[in-house]
């Protein structure tokens, strides 16, 4: 059994302008121990895919489907339930460290509550374990940092205690939404590297539009475009030999193959094009591609593709 088996996930937002179909019709599933880099343009409904898996979604979110986590429909649970299963059990990395901690209480005090609040520890243990959760994330003097304000720590540093937030519940799954927005090249490989460390023997979903961290911390890529999945394969194969136009745009815009960015725009999530979403941007689109919309195929074991081209 997956560890996580989403199916035709629906999530839709009213806004003035109509319904945002920001996820729409999604299957993904993540094996035990797997880590699953999720990537896509900003505005595609990654980090909305993440927040329906831990249901932190405004009231008047419309989401249909499943989401099976360990047997159970996470869509089905009670408030009270969620909120216990969150933090411990599933766990998410928020982005944007900066607007994620809270300005007026120690880093330490934010991991240790965390730590109270799902291993049961006492204050001062609590706190203790927060220093060791901030050394395991090689910051600089843990001891010092764990009793510094957000504001006195770097970026990088910043990531580090939202890591150490994120796993201080010992989740079996961790959600880690664009975990190296903002950093410099450095940092970013760091990062990285801590991420993988750090989820050694854990599940991740790993939310990005950096398709480079997304394969070194990754074992398998979903790409996401216009609410919908193009294309499921192994981080390896992705960056060598996609078959979805997209993903090979997206191989094509990293630095190191020749930084040349996929033209155009992504489309409306209100009124997505008929067809194949992408193609008033694919280079190989087919009369085809405009009026009939492609299904996700199986490849191979655990490899699927949405393009007319590949089947
Ligand atoms: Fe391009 Fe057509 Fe494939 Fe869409 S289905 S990616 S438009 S070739």
């Amino acid at each position: 059994m997956a560890l996580l088996d989403i199916i035709n996930l629906k999530t839709y937002f009213p806004s003035a302008d109509g319904l945002v179909k920001a996820v729409d019709a999604v299957d993904l599933r993540i094996e035990n121990g797997e880590r699953l880099g999720l990537i896509g343009e900003t505005g595609c409904g990654k980090t909305v895919l993440g927040m329906s898996i831990i249901r932190l979604l405004s009231s008047s979110t419309r989401i249909q489907g499943q989401i099976i986590y360990k047997g159970r429909d996470l869509l089905g649970l009670t408030e009270d339930e969620m909120r216990l299963l969150r933090g411990g059990e599933i766990a998410m990395i928020l982005q944007n460290p900066t607007t994620s901690l809270n300005p007026v209480l120690k880093v330490g005090d934010q991991i240790a509550e965390v730590i109270r609040l799902h291993g049961g520890l006492d204050k001062k243990a609590a706190k203790a374990k927060a220093v060791e959760m901030l050394a395991a994330t090689m910051i600089p003097n843990p001891l010092m940092r764990a009793d510094q304000y957000p504001h006195e720590l770097s970026g990088g540093m910043k990531e580090r205690v939202m890591i150490a937030m994120g796993l201080a519940g010992q989740p079996s799954f961790v959600i880690a939404d664009e975990p190296t927005r903002g950093l410099d090249a450095r940092t970013k490989a760091e990062i990285v590297k801590l991420i993988r460390d750090m989820t050694a023997g854990r599940s991740m979903l790993m939310i990005t539009h950096d398709l480079k961290a997304a394969g070194e911390a990754c074992d398998r890529i979903a790409v996401m475009y216009a609410g919908e999945l193009l294309e499921i394969a192994s981080a390896e194969l992705i960056l060598s030999d996609p078959c979805h136009p997209y993903t090979q745009g997206f191989v094509h815009s990293l630095p190191s193959r020749g930084l040349q960015p996929i033209p155009g725009s992504s489309p409306s999530l209100i009124d997505p094009p008929s067809g194949c979403r992408f193609h008033p941007r694919c280079p190989r689109s087919m009369d085809i591609c405009q009026r009939e919309h492609p299904p996700m195929i199986r490849l191979h074991k655990g490899d699927f593709v949405r393009c007319f081209l590949c089947t």
